[in-house]
């Protein structure tokens, strides 16, 4: 637990995913405001009890919560605070957070018909039926209220909402014009790029998957267009070099997007294809994972030109131009 100004607390708290420990954010606002939560263990709700009274406060002074996006990670220790206590983030968080039956078993069908059309052997399938596997650590809760893109948190004056999906598609951050300081979630990590997960359609009538690398790109893209002095990440060190970062990521990203062209330069391919191509030790251990990656490239790639893809087979097969 660290001041960074005196209005912002910064707690490093544990999880059990290969990512590491998660940042979460304590405002002292008009309100004072906790920007995102652990995963739901004990380990994390423990060092979070420890860190909150080294500076004088337990759960209860908490006057309400923001989340950055629903991944466990970031959302689990709901669970363990008081229903009085609202909570606050973007729409699409709900059904995650209440891991609505519905839309989980939707979620379910969604996958597996995308893996099916990106030529993904039968025998990877059952990977789909594991994929909600760590909702273990995720909560059971509603929001109070919904953030949109421009809003002022109550209770959090000069702090303004910006929409930025790609690596969720709930995501948002937290910009403070005044200092110049970002609360980013996982859109800006330090050490590790983040994955552009692939995640079905939240908008009702839209079946059209979401392009989650596209919109990483242009989250980052409206990143640079701001005066940001540091952003404080979900995971991971703050980071000052903001726009340096940026351009580093845009740069590996479509380097990693050449690599995919030149693959399918040689000979057409499914994503599946190019996923074993480009991951080839984990692209069955990791396949959410590494096909999100892969698809994000070739979306990159169809965006620009650089690819076509035939729909009119029972697996989509992409081509050079
Ligand atoms: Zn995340």
């Amino acid at each position: 637990m660290k001041p960074f100004t005196k209005r912002v607390y910064k707690f490093v708290l544990p999880t059990p995913f290969p990512v590491g420990d998660v940042n979460v954010y304590l405002i002292k606002g008009d309100r004072l405001t906790l920007v995102d939560v652990g995963p739901k263990t004990e380990e994390a709700w423990h060092s979070f009890l420890q860190q909150l009274k080294e500076i004088g406060y337990t759960p209860k002074d908490i006057e309400q919560i923001v989340i950055t996006h629903h991944h466990p990670d970031h959302v689990g220790m709901l669970d363990f605070f008081s229903e009085d206590i609202p909570v606050y983030g973007h729409s699409f968080n709900n059904p995650w957070l209440k891991q609505d039956s519905q839309f989980m078993d939707d979620q379910t069908k969604f996958f597996e018909r995308i893996l099916v059309d990106f030529g993904v052997d039968q025998r990877f399938m059952s990977y789909v039926k594991r994929l909600n596997d760590m909702l273990i650590y995720s909560c059971h809760r509603e929001l109070t209220g919904f953030l949109r893109n421009g809003n002022i948190v109550d209770g959090l004056e000069g702090w303004r909402v910006i929409e930025t999906p790609g690596h969720a598609q709930s995501h948002i951050v937290l910009y403070e014009e005044n200092a110049g300081i970002l609360i980013g979630g996982d859109l800006l990590l330090k050490h590790i790029s983040p994955n552009p997960l692939l995640e079905p359609p939240m908008i009702d009538g839209v079946n059209e998957r979401p392009k989650p690398q596209l919109q990483l790109n242009e989250s980052l893209s409206k990143l640079r267009e701001l005066p940001i002095s540091q952003v404080y990440s979900g995971h991971g060190e703050n980071i000052i070099e903001v726009n340096d970062l940026i351009k580093y990521r845009l740069k590996k990203q479509a380097e990693r997007a050449e690599q995919v062209r030149q693959f399918i330069s040689e000979k057409p391919l499914t994503a599946f294809q190019v996923s074993k191509a480009l991951f080839p030790t984990i692209y069955h251990k990791q396949l959410m994972l590494t096909m999100s990656e892969t698809v994000g490239q070739l979306d990159y790639l169809l965006e620009i030109g650089q690819i076509r893809v035939d729909t009119s087979l029972d697996k989509q097969v992409y081509f050079a131009t």
